[in-house]
């Protein structure tokens, strides 16, 4: 139903992000609407439910700490969680924090205007609400933009289709069908070996392959639940203090300091740990392409030992981008499921897909027939969300006129000429390179201490300065400039949507070191910013 009515704050999203923004906002006594294009809250976990869905940082770390009477009540099945699992503990943390009369579901933010006389934001709904709200906070997620390419004669096709991240609640038998997945992303490598587990025949078309490493998942082991929960503030208070919001010791030693073989044996322990354990085997990983390379390498050898048939084994293995500069990919039995007879891997690199066609899909080599077709393609990252939802600041400046070359912000946080708009874990702030929930509690704590703080000092608005903004932009790509992620095209910079502004988005800096900035700048008296 229709409302015109007027808030403290209008909160995008009813994610990790939006659910804890609202609790936060109503905790310091402010009125707030939540709208959200689902059914249910959730976000990334109410949409994301195809076959292998899985969460890849530890679920006791992957979890609010803000009420430690829920993170010691919640308990955990298994390490890494499922989609069920997690958006299972979202519902509950709706309905113990009693935030569901606040979040109007199945709404999407069309337009959203500053009205500069009122000091407010004119918030639009598909739904035709017309509401008025101090604060705009758009937890609108990183990647919550679904990216389905656009292939000639998609709607020709006589089968059915499905983008991963909108598979439907009712259960999709693939049984006995020909299934083509396109994509080999952290979705596709999850996706691929449960449908393989059901599909008559599946082709899995692939552009780029990805290093993956087994999942680390296991039922959750009594003993460590019972330790992590007796000493829960000291695991946070490492996790936040860490480079990517996880906290994982590094080693002191350097991969090129050992012997190969020296070296495979420390590889070969973490492979079997899991996760993301092998590249933590050694300190220099990450910054040395010389010591990334045996690491990659020994991930190449482990496809060849895998995959049987040899060119299949090859066009498995990435050897033009060093692993970890396109997201990690963790799965469960990815590599021996090209060993199976209904399985094929289709190179959509040296044969790109021209067109879907009404009984499926042509390569510039063959023809394709497929009942189902899985678009496991991504997001449009960082900024779609953001971008499609017509966001106008001062003096009629639209966003995307705004961002025509790509993202500009204040600490990922703020934008100059959009005052009062907050945007949490957007582009800029280290989100989508650390673990996400203790990036989304450190950006809502931040932003409902400015709220308090500008009421206490009787001011009205808050907004970026344009210097402010242009030096964090020029530090956010220096820093990414000094790392090995510039060796990858990913969707970090952009570069998996045709046309999308190539600019490394994400803040390689360290959540750590993120986060230390953050406190100095309100610290300052909020250096960088103009108050009013
Ligand atoms: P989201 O969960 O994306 O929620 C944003 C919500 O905003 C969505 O529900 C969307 O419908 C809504 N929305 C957007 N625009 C509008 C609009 N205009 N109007 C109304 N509603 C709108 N991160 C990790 O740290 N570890 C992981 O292992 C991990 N795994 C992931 C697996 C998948 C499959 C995906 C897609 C992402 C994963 N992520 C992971 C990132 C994940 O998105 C975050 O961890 C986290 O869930 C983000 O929460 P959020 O609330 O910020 O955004
Ligand atoms: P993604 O990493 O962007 O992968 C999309 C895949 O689709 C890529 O293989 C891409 O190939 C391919 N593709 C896109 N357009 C194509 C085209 N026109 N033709 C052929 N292939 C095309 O998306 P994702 O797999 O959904 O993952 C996105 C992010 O979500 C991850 O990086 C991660 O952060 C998060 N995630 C995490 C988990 C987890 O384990 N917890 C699981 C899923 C997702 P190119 O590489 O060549 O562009």
């Amino acid at each position: 139903m229709a409302t015109e009515a007027s808030y403290d704050a209008v909160v995008v999203g009813a994610g990790f992000a939006g659910m804890y923004m609202l609790h936060r906002l109503r905790r310091v006594g402010l009125s707030a609407r939540v709208f959200e294009t689902g059914d249910g809250v959730g976000g990334t976990w109410y949409w994301n439910r195809y076959p292998g869905a899985r969460v890849d940082v530890p679920s006791l770390s992957y979890s609010y700490s803000f009420s430690d009477d829920l993170q010691q009540d919640w308990c955990w099945p298994e390490t890494y969680s499922s989609q069920e699992e997690l958006e299972k503990y979202a519902n509950h943390v709706a309905d113990r924090f009693d935030l569901r009369p606040d979040i109007q579901l199945g709404t999407t933010v069309v337009g959203a205007d500053y009205d500069e006389a009122a000091n407010r934001w004119t918030v639009r709904t598909d739904r035709d609400d017309l509401v008025t709200a101090r604060f705009l906070i758009t937890a609108a997620g990183c990647l919550s933009a679904t990216n389905v390419p656009d292939f000639p004669g998609l709607e020709s096709f006589g089968g059915t289709w499905y983008h991963t991240s909108r598979w439907p609640k009712e259960p999709v038998d693939l049984s006995g069908l020909r299934v083509g997945v396109i994509g080999t992303g952290s979705t596709g490598i999850q996706a691929v070996p449960v449908i393989a587990e059901q599909a008559a025949h599946l082709y899995v078309f692939q552009r780029t392959p990805n290093y993956s490493l087994p999942t680390g998942n296991r039922p959750m082991d009594p003993e460590v639940e019972r330790e992590w929960k007796a000493r829960y503030d000291e695991h946070r208070d490492l996790d936040r203090n860490s480079y990517a919001a996880r906290h994982v010791p590094l080693p002191a030693h350097a991969a090129l300091d050992l012997d190969r073989d020296e070296r495979d044996r420390i590889f070969e322990e973490a492979w079997y740990e899991g996760a993301f354990a092998m590249m933590q085997a050694f300190k220099d990983l990450r910054t040395s392409r010389e010591a990334n390379e045996t690491a990659a390498e020994f991930v190449r050898r482990k496809i060849r030992a895998t995959v049987k048939d040899p060119e299949v084994a090859e066009l498995l293995c990435p050897k033009d981008y060093p692993i970890g500069t396109k997201r990690l990919c963790l799965d469960s039995h990815y590599y021996e499921t090209f060993n199976r007879d209904n399985v094929t891997l289709v190179d959509v690199r040296t044969h790109p897909i021209e067109e879907i066609t009404p009984s499926g899909l042509r390569t510039s080599a063959a023809e394709y027939q497929l009942d189902v077709i899985v678009f496991a393609t991504g997001f449009d990252a960082m900024t779609g969300p953001l971008l499609r939802m017509n966001i106008t600041g001062r003096g009629g400046l639209t966003l995307g006129e705004k961002w025509e070359y790509g993202p500009r912000t204040y600490l990922g946080l703020s934008i100059a000429g959009f005052p009062n708009l907050f945007t949490i874990t957007g582009p800029g702030s280290p989100s989508v390179l650390a673990s996400m929930i203790t990036c989304i509690e450190q950006h809502v704590d931040l932003i409902a201490d400015t709220i308090v703080h500008l009421d206490q000092a009787g001011l009205e608005t808050i907004e970026a300065t344009t210097e402010a903004e242009d030096a964090w932009v020029a530090h956010v790509n220096e820093v990414a400039d000094a790392t090995l992620y510039k060796y990858a095209n990913s969707w970090y910079l952009g570069s998996n949507i045709p046309g999308k502004p190539r600019v490394f988005m994400p803040y390689t800096g360290g959540f750590n070191v993120y986060t230390a900035r953050c406190n100095e700048v309100v610290a300052n008296d909020y250096e960088g910013f103009a108050l009013a």
